[in-house]
C-alpha cells in the first residue's frame, strides 16, 4: 500500500491547482488522473476553445478586407493543437514533479474511506480530493445513440471541420462554439428548447448577442424541441417542433452542447460513504463531503462550471484540510466571461436577480458603449454596459457586452471585493480613449446621484 498525505484525484483545474497548493504547505501529494493532466480545460474546453475563436478572429477580420475569403479548416485546427501543447508543456508528469508532484495515470475508485485502488497500487492517503468534473450530457432524445455525433471531447480532436453542423444546446459552450465556427466557414444552425440563448445572462444582453450571430450568419431555432436524430446519407437530421410548427434540420455533423454531467461514475463513493446526487457530490461551503477529510471540488460540484472557480475552490479545500479553521468559498465572488465577439461579461447579480433580493431598493446604470470615443474609432455595434449598485453606491452586478468585455470585468470584480462607492471612480484617471473609461463616466453620474440621494441635500433642496 502506497501511503501519501494529499491524495488528489483528477487532475484538471481544480485537482492541479489544489496539488499544487498541497506540495507548496511541503506535503507528500500524489495526482491521478485517468488521462493527461490537464483535464477539460487544456484538451476539451477553454484552451482549444479559445484557440479556436482566435483563429475565427483573424478569418472574420481578413474577411472584412477580402471579401469571399474561404479559411483553412485544417490550419485552423493544427493551431488548436499546438495551443494545447503548449499549454501542456506546463503541465506535464515532468513539470508537475518539479513542483514537488508525483503523477499516476490510471483510473481511481474508492476502496473505502482512506483507501483508493489505481490500477495495480492501493494508495492510502490521510487527505483526499476528489475533482474529476464534468462530461457534456446527452439529452435522451430518440436515436441519438445510433448516430456518430460530436462532443466538446471530440470537437477539438478534429483536423479539418464540417461543412454543415448543428450545435444542439444555446449556452455558453453552444453559442461561443456556433459564431467561432460559422466565422471560420462552417453554416452553424443553433438549436435552443428554451425561447432564448443563455437564459442565466441579463435578456437585453442576449438578445443583442443574438441578432449579432443572425447577422453573422447563424442560423437560430429558438424554442425548438429536438425529438428525433438520425443519420442520412450526407450527415444526420434532427426532427423536431416549435409549438404546432414540426421542423426538420440536416447538417454533415451534430455538435452536443446541452449541459453537464458529473463525473461521479466508477469512483465507487458508496465504499467510502461519500454522499452523491446524480447532480454530483455534496458538499458542504468548506468543500468538505460526508467524510470530513474528503473534499470534493470543480465541475464535479458546481455551482459555477468554470476553471477558476475550480481552482478557488481547490485552493481553499487544500487550506481547510491542512488547518484546523475552516473558511468557506463564498457563493458572492464569481465572475465569468462568454468569449463571444464582442465578449459577453458577468460578476455578481443581474437586474433581475437584483430586484428579487433587493426589490426596488437598487440602483441601475446603463450606457451604451458606442458613446465612447474608443467605439466610435472601430465600429457601432450592440455594445453595452448595466451596473447595479445598492442605494448607497456599492456594485452588486455588472453585465458587459463589450470587445474587451473579460479584461473589463476584472474590474468590476476588484471594486466589489472591496467595496468601493462607485462615486469615487468618476474621479480617478482612466486613460483616453479606452473602453474602462466607461467605468470613469458612470463613476461621475453616480456621485451626482449620491450627493442628490443623501437626505441632508434633499432637505436643502426642498
Ligand atoms: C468548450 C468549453 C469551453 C470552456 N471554456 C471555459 C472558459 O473559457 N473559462 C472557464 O473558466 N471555463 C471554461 N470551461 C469550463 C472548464 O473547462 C471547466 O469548468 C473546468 O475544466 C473544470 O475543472 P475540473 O477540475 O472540475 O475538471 P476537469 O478539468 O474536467 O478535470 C477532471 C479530470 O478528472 C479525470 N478523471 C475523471 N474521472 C476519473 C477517475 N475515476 N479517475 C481518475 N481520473 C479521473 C479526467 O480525466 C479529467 O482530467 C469550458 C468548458 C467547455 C466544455
Amino acid at each position: 500500500v502506497k501511503q501519501v498525505h494529499t491524495l488528489v484525484i483528477g487532475a484538471g483545474s481544480g485537482g492541479i491547482t489544489a496539488a499544487v497548493t498541497a506540495a507548496g504547505f511541503g506535503k507528500k501529494v500524489l495526482l491521478v488522473d485517468k488521462g493527461l493532466p490537464g483535464g477539460e480545460c487544456t484538451w476539451s474546453g477553454c484552451i482549444p476553445s479559445k484557440a479556436l475563436i482566435h483563429q475565427a478572429h483573424i478569418h472574420h477580420t481578413v474577411r472584412q478586407v477580402i471579401p469571399g475569403h474561404v479559411p483553412n479548416t485544417g490550419e485552423a485546427m493544427t493551431h488548436v493543437h499546438q495551443v494545447q501543447q503548449r499549454v501542456y508543456s506546463h503541465e506535464t508528469p515532468e513539470a508537475l514533479n518539479k513542483l514537488g508532484i508525483e503523477f499516476l495515470q490510471g483510473k481511481a475508485s474508492f476502496l473505502s474511506t482512506h483507501n483508493v485502488q489505481v490500477g495495480d497500487i492501493e494508495i492510502e492517503a490521510k487527505k483526499i480530493i476528489i475533482a474529476t468534473g464534468s462530461r457534456a450530457s446527452i439529452p435522451p432524445i430518440q436515436g441519438i445513440n445510433n448516430v456518430p455525433f460530436l462532443t466538446n471531447e471530440s470537437l477539438f480532436q478534429l483536423d479539418t471541420l464540417p461543412k454543415k453542423l448543428l450545435i444542439l444546446g444555446g449556452g455558453p459552450i453552444g453559442v461561443e462554439l456556433a459564431q467561432a465556427l460559422n466565422r471560420l466557414g462552417v453554416h452553424v444552425t443553433l438549436i435552443e428548447m428554451l425561447d432564448r440563448i443563455m437564459p442565466q445572462e441579463d435578456v437585453d444582453f442576449t438578445k443583442s448577442l443574438t441578432q449579432i450571430l443572425l447577422d453573422e450568419g447563424v442560423e437560430i431555432h429558438l424554442g425548438m424541441k429536438a425529438e428525433c436524430i438520425e443519420t442520412t446519407s450526407s450527415g444526420i437530421r434532427i426532427q423536431g417542433t416549435r409549438g404546432e410548427t414540426s421542423i426538420e434540420l440536416e447538417a454533415e455533423n451534430l455538435l452536443v452542447a446541452v449541459g453537464r454531467t458529473p463525473n461521479i461514475d466508477g469512483l465507487d463513493l458508496d465504499k467510502a460513504g461519500i454522499q452523491y446526487t446524480s447532480k454530483g457530490i455534496l458538499v458542504k461551503p468548506t468543500m468538505q463531503t460526508s467524510q470530513a477529510h474528503i473534499y470534493a471540488v470543480g465541475d464535479l460540484v458546481g455551482p459555477w462550471n468554470f476553471s477558476h472557480m475550480a481552482n478557488v475552490q481547490g485552493i481553499q479545500a487544500i487550506q481547510n484540510s491542512i488547518f484546523p479553521w475552516k473558511r468557506s468559498v463564498s457563493g458572492e465572488t464569481p465572475a465569468w466571461v462568454t468569449f463571444t465577439s464582442p465578449e459577453l461579461a458577468r460578476a455578481g447579480l443581474t437586474e433581475s436577480e437584483a430586484r428579487s433580493k433587493y426589490g426596488n431598493s437598487i440602483r441601475v446604470y446603463t450606457f451604451d458603449m458606442n458613446d465612447l470615443d474608443r467605439n466610435r474609432t472601430g465600429h457601432i455595434g450592440q455594445e453595452k454596459i448595466k451596473l447595479i449598485l445598492t442605494k448607497r453606491g456599492i456594485l452588486l452586478g455588472a453585465t458587459i457586452l463589450a470587445d474587451r468585455a473579460g479584461e473589463m470585468i476584472g474590474e468590476v470584480q476588484v471594486l466589489r471585493a472591496l467595496r468601493v462607492n462607485l462615486g469615487r471612480v468618476g474621479s480617478i484617471v482612466h486613460p483616453y480613449p479606452t473602453y474602462s473609461e466607461v467605468f470613469q463616466k458612470i463613476g461621475k453620474k453616480v456621485l451626482v446621484d449620491n450627493l442628490l440621494l443623501n437626505p441632508l441635500v434633499k432637505l436643502v433642496r426642498r
